[in-house]
């Protein structure tokens, strides 16, 4: 059984006690920046010159400074920029800037499992891992829930880092949920295989290849875009507040019947086996190395697929459906479709 945390675990007056600077205010950094601020936390944001979060961030009270001038000052440093940008910032404005003794903080373990990110000795080295997306984090925390985190001590040089890590995971909201004890490679691994093999790419594949399948056989595409995309969500609900069991005793015995004999139809057993092929590639490190060297070549191959994916019809079809819907309204500011 997994070791869980809550509210009554952690004492807030540690992380009350510190200097954090956040560095990056994209999605979890301003999550993370907003609820430690109301939290009573002495929050600084680290940006580099001329970013384009830094307005926000003013805007929203908090202290801007530059990424080494923030870390300098700072007992705890939170590193929220984007992965494959961390390393970078890491070499160049952490690492000189870090103050004896200081603790570090990520949202993910990428940098520290694949060894991208190497800390001094006398670093703490800790995880607060919200699962769920950073936007969920803030809106969570202000309507007085939380969004669950799982929690990881890489390093303990001041003996104090488990406790530095929960009054940290109380402070955003997450102990509100729940904190699951786990490790910098469980979290990596297991968060790079849900993201890959089901939630982001599983996911996004099947509803392309239902579009298709309906749309290539004539039906209409508005049509084919409520049916395999639409009702997602309402189906993914269902599964949330009941498991996979609810969702079926929801749906008609049709649809019941049609998920037993058809499921494993579609997705046979040698999507498992490619499942486990695509573990196979994140534990050995292939693909973060290739995430990396794409990312360090100026990212051709992910701007290409970007591209690729946004020229899917699915896409026109689904942002003319959208016009008319009244209750789907753009509440993450952030989100431009197109990255126009
Ligand atoms: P993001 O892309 O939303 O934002 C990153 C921010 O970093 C930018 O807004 C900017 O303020 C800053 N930034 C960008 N380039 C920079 C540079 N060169 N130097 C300094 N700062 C720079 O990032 P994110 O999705 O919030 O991810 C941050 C971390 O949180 C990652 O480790 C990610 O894996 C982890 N995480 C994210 C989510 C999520 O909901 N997006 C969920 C769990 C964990
Ligand atoms: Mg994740
Ligand atoms: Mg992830
Ligand atoms: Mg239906
Ligand atoms: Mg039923």
């Amino acid at each position: 059984m997994a070791e869980l945390f809550y509210d009554d675990d952690a004492d807030l007056s540690i992380i009350q006690s510190k200097k954090v600077a956040v560095i990056g205010y994209g999605s979890q950094g301003h999550a993370h920046a907003l609820n430690l601020r109301d939290s009573g936390v002495d929050v600084r944001v680290g940006l580099r010159d001329g970013s384009p979060s830094a307005a926000k961030a003013t805007d929203q009270g908090l202290p801007v400074k530059p990424v080494a001038d923030a870390v300098a000052e700072a007992d705890v440093v939170v590193v929220l920029a984007p992965d494959q940008v961390q390393r970078h910032l890491y070499r160049d404005e952490i690492a000189p800037n870090l103050r004896d003794g200081a603790a570090l903080v990520f949202g993910h373990g990428f940098n520290i499992r694949f060894g991208y990110i190497q800390p001094a000795a006398g670093i703490d080295v800790v995880m607060i891992a919200p699962k769920g997306p950073g936007h969920l984090v803030r809106r969570e925390y202000e309507a007085g829930r939380g969004v669950p985190v799982i929690v990881a001590v890489e390093q303990d040089a001041s003996g104090g880092a488990w406790d530095l890590a929960l009054s940290y995971a109380k402070a955003i909201g997450g102990l509100r949920a729940a904190g699951i004890k786990t490790t910098f490679t469980e979290e990596t691994e297991t968060d790079l295989f849900g993201e890959q093999a089901v939630l982001c790419g599983g996911t996004s594949q099947l509803v392309q290849y239902g579009f298709e399948v309906l749309t290539e056989a004539g039906y209409q595409p508005e049509v084919a875009y409520f049916e395999v995309l639409h009702e997602l969500k309402l189906i993914v609900d269902l599964m949330i507040e009941g498991g996979i069991a609810k969702q079926r005793w929801s749906v008609s015995d049709t649809a019941e019947y049609g998920d037993y004999v058809s499921g494993p139809r579609v997705i046979d057993p040698h999507v498992k086996q490619n499942m486990k092929d695509v573990l196979s590639d994140i534990q050995s490190g292939a693909f973060a190395a290739r995430f990396i060297a794409d990312q360090d070549a100026g990212a051709p191959e992910f701007t290409a697929l970007r591209a690729k994916g946004e020229a899917h019809p699915i896409e026109a079809t689904g942002r003319e459906l959208r016009k008319m819907f009244a209750w789907i309204k753009p509440t993450d500011a952030d989100y431009t479709e197109g990255h126009a």
